[in-house]
């Protein structure tokens, strides 16, 4: 069996055989596959990762089978990428090194669902969980719009946010990551148990510095969530009004969205339901919330164009709303001109709606602002994931300067290095586990 990275030459026959009885994927067609994640979103990390592949996929269905895919690689000093959906943004799940890719969604139980709580395997689907929550009137505290194909072990490791975040924060904040079981890389691989703020060693490491297995989170009571959609004359009115319904005191939402007009022209699903050429905001609230947001709608000068429970919107053909929103917003633009891009930016003041109608002006005609507004440390904030027409890194790094200058923090989403996107700086925490959980630097 040749090479299919062209990085790493061993008898990759043989590396399979000692795999055993784990299975194993070798067909290369099925093999680049499963090396590729959502990175074409940037046209910068599409050209530098489109070439990068994996020699073998191992699909381990137990604990004990996942040592002993970590055991072999280790002893054969291969590397290795974990990997879940594969739905990150950034090839954090694309085997730049080579080597190889151990895909953890047969390991996808559901151990224990209790008060408050739910425990799974680390391959364990988002939707599966919330299905299992429901049973007991629970939901999980936040989770991505990529929920019907993407892993718990994936959000944990490379997520930060999701559908849920303005109620309950981001994933890293106290109390929405229970415990979380890795392994290391060794030639007898360790289980390591944190729990409390211990979680922050591997949460958000990109599956660098050890292998999740298992992860306790923290759930939350469901409600009858209503999805609200509401349109406006102009961006201004529906951020304004966003904030407001964000930040309102007898309104719970668990997302408030606001996206250009001309976004909204992408979403061919919508048609004949929203007024065109209207700037949009959408909203999921509790029902008994509905009429304080409907009157906050109308106060703010916008016009109701649906409030949809779950039955009615699978009645009317609608797919779920936050399809609409989060990172699903640009994949609604790429499904249709893949010359789309996006960043993601913070907004300095979220309350400012006149210092974004300034921004807007100076970002000119090639950026389309999209906002979701999240809670932090308790504090509604906002953040930018515009659309962006690329048309070259040098406008790119222009419109990055455009958004700093106006105050805002620039996490950029074309990078593959943990520390220049999400993180922004260097966690040593991570790095010092990474030394000790995978002493060879095998994991990549
Ligand atoms: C349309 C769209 C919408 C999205 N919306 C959001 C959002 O709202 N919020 C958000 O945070 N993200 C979002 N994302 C990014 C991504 O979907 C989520 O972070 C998702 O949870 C990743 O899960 P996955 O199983 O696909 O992980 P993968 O992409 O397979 O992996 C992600 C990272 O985790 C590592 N990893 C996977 N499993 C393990 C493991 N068991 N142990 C250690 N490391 C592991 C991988 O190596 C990789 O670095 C979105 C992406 C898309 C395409």
């Amino acid at each position: 069996m040749n090479s299919i990275s062209g990085k790493i030459f061993i008898d990759w026959g043989a590396f399979a055989a000692r795999l055993a009885p784990v299975e194993v994927i070798d067909e290369p067609a099925l093999v680049k596959k499963r090396s590729r994640d959502f990175f074409w979103y940037s046209p910068i990390l599409n050209e530098e990762l489109k070439g990068c592949f994996g020699d073998l996929v191992a699909v381990p269905k137990t604990v004990e089978e996942m040592k002993h895919c970590l055991q072999v690689a280790h002893d054969a000093d291969v590397p290795i990428v974990l990997r879940g959906g594969g739905t990150g943004n950034y090839g954090q799940s694309v085997p730049v090194e080579g080597g190889l890719i151990v895909e953890t969604t047969s390991m996808n139980r559901i151990l224990d669902v209790g008060d408050g709580f739910v425990s799974t395997e680390a391959g364990a689907l988002m939707a599966d969980i919330n299905r299992a929550l429901q049973a007991t009137g629970q939901e999980m505290a936040m989770f991505p719009s990529t929920q019907d194909i993407a892993t718990i072990g994936g959000f944990v490791a490379g997520g930060s946010v999701g559908i849920g975040s303005l109620a309950t924060g981001a994933l890293r904040e106290p109390g929405n990551l229970i415990e979380i079981k890795a392994l290391s890389v060794e030639e007898q691989p360790q289980e390591h148990v944190f729990r409390g703020e211990d979680v922050l060693k591997v949460h958000h490491a990109w599956g660098l510095n050890g292998v999740i297995t298992e992860v306790t989170l923290r759930a939350v009571a469901s409600r009858d969530w209503i999805a609200c959609m509401a349109t406006f004359e102009n961006y201004r009115s529906a951020y304004a009004a966003g904030f407001a319904a964000a930040s309102a005191n007898g309104i719970a939402p668990k997302m408030v969205s606001v996206v250009d007009a001309r976004i909204v022209n992408y979403f061919p699903r919508l048609k004949g339901h929203l007024s065109d050429g209207r700037d949009l905001l959408a909203c999921y609230v509790p029902a008994e919330d509905v009429e304080t947001l409907l009157d906050l709608i109308a106060e703010q000068g916008g016009q109701l164009e649906l409030t949809l429970g779950d039955a009615d919107r699978e009645a009317a053909g609608i797919p779920h709303v936050f399809e609409f929103c989060f990172n699903h917003t640009t994949l609604q633009v790429l499904k249709s001109d893949r010359s789309a891009t996006y960043q993601q930016v913070n907004v300095p003041d979220p309350s400012d709606a006149d210092a974004l109608v300034a921004l807007r002006e100076d970002l000119g005609d090639d950026v389309w602002t999209h906002h979701e507004f999240i809670r932090l440390g308790g504090q509604v904030v906002a953040i930018d994931l515009p659309i962006i027409w690329y048309s070259g890194k040098e406008r790119l790094d222009a419109i990055n300067r455009t958004y700093e200058e106006h105050g805002c923090a620039v996490f950029d989403a074309h990078t593959n290095e943990v520390e220049r996107g999400g993180i922004h700086t260097a966690d040593y925490t991570h790095l010092a586990w990474k030394k000790r959980l995978d002493p060879k630097g095998l994991l990549n």
